[in-house]
């Protein structure tokens, strides 16, 4: 027999007694995990008849991530690159816009209160980057209506989001297949 870790817990915790309309969410840290997590919450959400609304924010070149195809086949709303965003400016960065066009489309459909849940993937980095501004989503997620549900997903949550969140979990890297020069796997990173 080895020695125990922990002693087994004696006393329940403290029962929940409120329930909340909706929650406000955020994935963050350096390790693997932000994005699935939110992915599996989507299929909870599914499987309770929600209406689910997918942003992302980042461009991951044209290979679509898998889980955009299967959402898309159970009836989530999929905002993503290529799908029907306008160009209004010319001049800015092709990725600043991309970030800013699907920001106005995500606060569009968080205030539009159609959706239960809204998942904003990889938000937190155009947000650190300056592109979108962190009050404004800070505003637009505290004015939802009551009962949409927002995940937002990305490294270094900005505090402002952090403070105004529900649940906010750290993914931390402990170790990872890309450090041993593994590429992405199909099926497991997309
Ligand atoms: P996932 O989508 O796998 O849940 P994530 O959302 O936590 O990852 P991102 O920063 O969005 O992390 O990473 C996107 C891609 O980078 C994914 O293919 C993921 O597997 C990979 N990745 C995540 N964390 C790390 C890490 N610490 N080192 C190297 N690659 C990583
Ligand atoms: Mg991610």
């Amino acid at each position: 027999m080895t020695d125990p870790v922990h002693e087994p817990p004696t006393e329940p915790p403290p029962p929940a007694t409120r329930r909340a309309p909706s929650l406000i969410i955020v994935n963050t840290g350096d390790g693997k995990g932000k994005s699935t997590a939110a992915f599996g919450t989507m299929l909870r959400a599914l499987a309770r008849g929600w209406k689910v609304a997918v942003v992302q924010f980042l461009k991951s070149g044209d290979w679509k991530v898998g889980e955009e195809k299967i959402a898309r086949q159970l009836g989530v709303d999929w905002f993503a690159l290529g799908d029907g965003f306008t160009w209004e400016s010319e001049d800015i960065d092709e990725s600043q816009a991309i970030a800013m066009e699907a920001w106005r489309k995500a606060s569009e459909v968080i205030a539009d209160g159609e959706h239960h849940l809204v998942i904003l993937d990889e938000i937190t980095y155009p947000m650190n980057w300056g592109w979108i501004p962190t009050s404004e989503v800070v505003a637009a997620l505290e004015g939802r209506p009551e009962h949409v549900n927002v995940i937002c997903t990305g490294r270094d949550a900005p505090e402002e989001l952090v403070a105004i969140a529900h649940t906010v979990t750290e993914m931390r890297n402990v170790k990872h297949a890309y450090d041993q020069g593994i590429m992405a796997k199909r099926g497991i990173d997309y």
